[in-house]
């Protein structure tokens, strides 16, 4: 699919306003130069490697993200492309560092499990023991229980019964499935009405309870099974406050740690994570531009958004995107580098706090606003494209079925 994405992107630019029998022959030989280009002198692997292995995640406001800007600006300065950064803003800097969970009573287990990002880090390790949020139905009875969390680790999730995905209970023990499914349905809606009847949404919770001296907070980082579940998937979503360590701990360690806590069996946990707040830094778009040669004022965009979640290593949101719209410019440089319109390769920063980058990127370049002719974004991940959003144009979707017949 990526193969079409390019062939529509030369269509458009080399098909606009010419007969179809004055540019066939040259449409056919730049569109077999592409094909052997992308098919045989391939880049992709190598630019993904370092990209996704040694850079890794780029959080917006990270040093990794900045690596990766100047990654990318090197990468399209080695292929001879202009390339500038274009500060658009500013972001809260968050640095995670190392960290180690440990279970220290009643017996001895190192956890798995991360800071949730923007979370607040320790100082020097810590260490408490663990207690579940209580099942309570008012918000009097909730004031009434929180003094007990000053010191503690409290676990503030529900517990799966099972990490493993419900297909996998069906085949091995499908005479219990039905069983454990209404069980846990019933748990949760229980969890969820104790939560809501503390009178507390979800931020003003989690402060609430820092503000009682809690030590830290534990959830777990199986997605909840009412969004989004996955086999052997874990997300690490955003802390709710700075003012409290947030710990995700892995589906089966958190279910370890609450159950000992359910059952008073004295669960101590050590943690040690010190991650910090590092200030406002600015924070760019990165912009790669083969120059139009009879039309400059008119543009094509490439786009795909260079930063993203925190913690995994971002191949998929949005390092295949990323690599897509650098292996059409290397392309494009390497067997049709003057084209007739503008062609820009826009890497935004921001996207995952809010299209940022975009949002800034479209308030500063009127004229390239102006002068668009088309506009591809990529931020699907990796698999094959079964749709492509016109994202609202709707007179778009005429050209896009033209292009890709
Ligand atoms: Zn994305």
């Amino acid at each position: 699919m990526k193969r079409l994405i390019h062939f529509s992107i030369v269509l458009s630019l080399i098909t606009s306003n010419a007969t179809h029998a004055q540019t066939s022959t040259r449409v056919d030989s730049v569109l077999h130069a592409i094909r052997v280009e992308a098919i045989e002198k391939s880049d992709v692997y190598s630019l993904a490697q370092p990209l996704i292995d040694s850079i890794g995640s780029r959080l917006t406001g990270s040093a990794d993200l900045q690596r990766a800007d100047d990654w990318l600006a090197a990468a399209y300065r080695g292929w001879g492309i202009p390339v500038r950064t274009e500060q658009y803003g500013t972001a809260r800097a968050w640095r995670r560092g190392t960290i180690h969970i440990d279970l220290t009573a009643p017996r001895v287990r190192s956890l798995e499990g991360m800071l949730m990002a923007f979370s607040a880090g320790t100082r020097k390790p810590i260490q408490g023991p663990v207690i579940i949020y209580p099942n309570v139905s008012s918000g009097s009875e909730f004031e009434a229980w929180l003094p007990q969390v000053r010191g503690k680790f409290l676990a503030l999730s529900l517990a799966e019964p099972t990490c493993r995905p419900d297909e996998n209970w069906q085949k091995f023990a499908p005479e219990s499935f039905e069983k454990m499914r209404d069980e846990r349905t019933a748990a949760l809606r229980a969890w969820s009405a104790s939560l809501h009847a503390c009178g507390l949404g979800g931020e003003a919770l989690l402060l609430r309870l820092g503000e009682a001296g809690a030590l830290g907070l534990l959830v777990s980082l199986r997605p909840s099974l009412t969004a989004s579940p996955g086999w052997g998937t874990s997300k690490i979503g955003t802390a709710s406050t700075d003012k409290v360590p947030e710990v995700g701990l892995s589906c089966e360690d958190y279910g370890l740690v609450r159950r000992l806590a359910e059952r008073n069996q004295g669960p101590v946990i050590r943690l040690d994570a010190p991650a910090r707040f590092e200030g406002e830094v600015p924070v760019f778009n990165v912009i790669a531009e083969l120059r139009g040669s009879e039309k400059p004022d008119e543009y094509v965009l490439l786009s795909a958004h260079l930063d993203s979640w925190d913690a995994a290593s971002d191949a998929t949101d949005n390092g295949s995107g990323t690599l897509l719209m650098m292996e059409a410019m290397r392309i494009f440089n390497a067997v049709y580098p003057h084209p007739r319109r503008t062609i820009l390769a826009v890497h935004w920063g921001g996207e995952e706090q809010g299209l940022n980058g975009s949002r800034a990127f479209a308030s500063q370049h009127s004229d390239i606003v102006n002068g668009l002719q088309a506009l591809f974004n990529q931020d699907n991940g990796t698999g094959r494209i079964v749709s492509i959003s016109m994202s609202g144009f709707a007179g778009a979707g005429a050209f896009f079925r033209r292009w890709l017949a």
